[in-house]
């Protein structure tokens, strides 16, 4: 693994009562930039939200797979996100072709978060977006959720022709125990204000955006990386859900139908011979 590749880490403050998780998903980012042709506001909006959910999922120690959709009313639509164990991460937005800022991109309304362990048992929660910076409102999510002070912040940096090439994020919390205002004297103003340019490797952008920790026992790190996990197996047997019927039909009209994943725009497309092979299939299986 080199310096820039895309990677998650975590660890605790050796004399101080915080955590922290730092991540750079530069690479990724591009990819999902260059698969959804966004620019400007629409792909820092991704951006930050992509980051941000890695960020939060693996401060969850038994996460599996971790969704959440901001359901904006502005011109950003709805922004998509799907972070699963141990380091794939896809998301999308309807919005992709906004290029103005992304604080008038949101303009209020609702953010979903799912949160899936191994065994599937699942727990869903709603929030209202407030922050209009995306990050922000994952940020008001863990402090209600965990009622302890956090700082998440994705810092969006070097655009090339309209995307980024640098993109890394920070999360601090306090731990149970921590007085009230020492997160904010730990965590540097260039953080909270996202003007901090990350240098170097990720265990420096931890000291310059959160100095108060000081030093930082690290527990472990994950790769990531852009990975949708959809197939065209997948897509067959959604279609063998419609049944023989209606797959007969399509057979008889001629049609070969088109499915587009959302999360990674592939298009699957489906010709007459593998709808026959599909239909043959469901026959077989009585
Ligand atoms: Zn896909």
């Amino acid at each position: 693994m080199n310096d820039t590749a895309d990677t998650l880490m975590r660890g605790i403050a050796a004399d101080a009562p915080f955590r922290i998780a730092v991540v750079r998903t530069s690479t990724l980012v591009q990819e999902a930039c260059r698969v959804h042709a966004l620019a400007l506001g629409g792909a820092e909006a991704l951006a930050r939200a992509l980051t941000g959910l890695s960020l939060m999922a693996v401060m969850d120690k038994d996460w599996y797979r971790l969704s959440a959709q901001w359901i904006g009313r502005g011109p950003l639509g709805t922004i998509n996100v799907d972070v699963r164990s141990p380091g794939s991460v896809r998301g999308y937005l309807t919005g992709g072709g906004y290029i103005g800022p992304v604080s008038a991109g949101l303009e209020g309304g609702t953010l979903s978060v799912i949160r899936q362990k191994e065994g599937g048992q699942y727990a869903q929660g709603q929030a209202e977006l407030v922050s209009h910076d995306v990050d922000g409102d994952l940020e008001g999510w863990m402090r209600q959720s965990d009622q302890l002070g956090t700082v998440l912040r994705v810092l969006v940096h070097d655009w090339v022709e309209g995307q980024p090439r640098s993109v890394t994020g920070v999360m601090v919390q306090e731990l149970p125990g921590a007085d009230r205002g020492d997160l904010e004297g730990a965590v540097s103003s260039s953080l909270l204000d996202r003007s901090l340019t990350p240098q170097g490797l990720l265990e420096e952008l931890a000291a310059s955006a959160a100095p108060g920790l000081g030093t930082i026992d690290w527990l472990g790190s994950t790769p990531l990386a852009w990975d949708c996990g959809c197939s065209a197996a997948r897509v067959e047997r959604g279609v063998k859900l419609l049944g023989v019927a209606e797959i007969d039909e399509m057979i008889s009209l001629g049609e070969e139908p088109e499915v587009r994943c959302e999360y990674c725009a592939t298009v699957y497309r489906m010709d007459l011979a593998a709808l026959r092979r599909l239909k043959a299939e469901l026959l077989a299986a009585g």
